[in-house]
Order: C-alpha cells, then sequence, then structure tokens
C-alpha cells in the first residue's frame, strides 16, 4: 500500500494565498478534487507533483511514503504520472511518435520503452490508431494520448490535472472508465469541477474552496452533510460554492 502525505502545504502568489495549510493523506485508489475554477486545484498538483515550491516560510512537507520528495529526488520522477491541465500536443506527430518523445523525456531506455508504448496504447484503446496524426484526434482521443503519456512507465502516483476538461458527456465516460480501471495498487488524483465525474469512480472525494479542503470523505459520508434538499453531491457542491456550481 502506498501513502502520499501532504503536511500544511501553503503557496502565496504575491499577497494572495492560492493554498492554505492543505494537509491530506492518500493511499491506493482513486481520489476527486473537486472545486471551482480558482479553487488552487492546480497549484496543489503542481506542488505534489514537484514543478513549484511551497512557501518557504511554511513547515509545508511532501512525503512519499514517509521520505520527504526532497530526499527521493529523481526517485520520485519514476513514481510519478502526470497529465497537466494545459499541454501542448504536437499535431504532426504521430500517437507512437509523441509516447516515444514523451518517454525519452522521462528517462525510460530505448528498448523497454518500445514494449511500454504498445501497453498504455491498449491500455487507452488507442493501439489501432497509433501510427494516425494527433492532428487528426477528437477531444476524447487527444486526452487519453495525454492519459496514456501520464502512464508510461507504471507510475504509482498519477496526478491528472482536469481530464475530462472540454469533452462531450460521451467521452467523459469513457475517461472515467479508463480511470476506474487504472486505480488499482497506485494512488490516483483526478481534479474537477464536475460531481459525475468522480461520483462513482472515487474512494473519497476532497472539496476544496479558496485554497482550502473544506470537506473530505466518501460519497456516502459527504452526502450525508446536507442540509437542504436529497443527499446528493450536486447538492452538496451548491452548499458549498453557492451560485458557482457547474
Ligand atoms: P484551479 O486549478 O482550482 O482553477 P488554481 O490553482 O489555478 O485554481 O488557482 C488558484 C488561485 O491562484 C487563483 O486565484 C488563481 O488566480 C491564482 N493563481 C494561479 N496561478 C497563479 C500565478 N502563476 N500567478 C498568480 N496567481 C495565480
Ligand atoms: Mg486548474
Amino acid at each position: 500500500m502506498n501513502e502520499l502525505t501532504l503536511k500544511n502545504l501553503n503557496k502565496h502568489y504575491g499577497k494572495k494565498y492560492a493554498l492554505k495549510d492543505f494537509s491530506f493523506a492518500f493511499t491506493d485508489g482513486v481520489y476527486g478534487l473537486l472545486g471551482p475554477n480558482g479553487a488552487g486545484k492546480s497549484t496543489l498538483m503542481h506542488l505534489i507533483t514537484d514543478n513549484l515550491l511551497p512557501d518557504k516560510k511554511s513547515c509545508s512537507e511532501i512525503l512519499w511514503n514517509n521520505t520527504s520528495i526532497r530526499e527521493l529526488k529523481e526517485k520520485y520522477r519514476e513514481i510519478l504520472g502526470f497529465m497537466p491541465q494545459q499541454q501542448t500536443l504536437y499535431p504532426n506527430m504521430t500517437a507512437r511518435y509523441f509516447l516515444g518523445y514523451m518517454s525519452s523525456l522521462k528517462g525510460i531506455p530505448a528498448k523497454k520503452s518500445l514494449v511500454e508504448i504498445d501497453t498504455v496504447l491498449k491500455e487507452v484503446e488507442l493501439y489501432d490508431d497509433a501510427d494516425k496524426m494527433i492532428g487528426g484526434f477528437c477531444g476524447g482521443m487527444k486526452q487519453r494520448i495525454l492519459i496514456a503519456a501520464a502512464i508510461l512507465g507504471n507510475p504509482k502516483l498519477i496526478i491528472m490535472d482536469e481530464p475530462t476538461a472540454g469533452l462531450d458527456p460521451k467521452q467523459r465516460v469513457i475517461i472515467r472508465r479508463l480511470i476506474e480501471k487504472l486505480g488499482h495498487e497506485r494512488i490516483i488524483i483526478i481534479s474537477t469541477h464536475i460531481v459525475s465525474d468522480i461520483e462513482s469512480i472515487a474512494k473519497e472525494i476532497l472539496l476544496i474552496r479558496s485554497g482550502e479542503l473544506i470537506a473530505n470523505g466518501t460519497v456516502e459520508q459527504l452526502t450525508a452533510q446536507v442540509h437542504s434538499g436529497e443527499h446528493t453531491l450536486e447538492n452538496l457542491y451548491l452548499q458549498y460554492y453557492g451560485g458557482d456550481a457547474t
């Protein structure tokens, strides 16, 4: 069982808090990070993936299986798969070429990467499209090739920042099923502002507002906190975020 522990994560941009004393311990399974735009989801993910450093003067700490990621350094990179919210896809690359490029960036040896690329292409069901140009892919296929890139090297910690952004409901279902399938013996954290993306697949959901963790628990535990109306996650979302809910 893996464990990712966040202790008192703080992040300022200028005078503004983007993340405030965020603490949580994740174990194997799928987690949904829920919150409207500007809540701090991407900031949290950039801290977890070590693309951004927490505030210097805070006692912020991130531990992977009880060792600080500062100590793990390169080893942490091998454990990690990241699908950022904004990522450039090269339209004139084939899916297979793009994954080859990504695996070289990850430092996967060339021989091993050939097998690895086939494995992830099958995993995201793009094996038959492997030699087509990415530029011709629909939105859902583009998101899946980015997921394929994130799972290269079989990482034990996968972070996906709004993997369903801009997708139609059918493509969202495909992505959701894929994430569900991947969510064994590793930690997956997905951010979204769409309740239905995570409701059925998340072991636990974290609600973030103005950089703070305001509630967390299983869907059952969270929906029990609804004050008025039906005990649904949608209603809880409205309760916490008011008119911002989407
Ligand atoms: P989310 O991903 O939930 O939409 P973000 O983490 O992107 O939220 O943003 C959290 C807050 O931090 C927002 O108020 C946003 O405007 C601010 N912010 C994010 N990135 C920067 C930055 N590079 N410089 C200044 N402010 C930022
Ligand atoms: Mg974001």
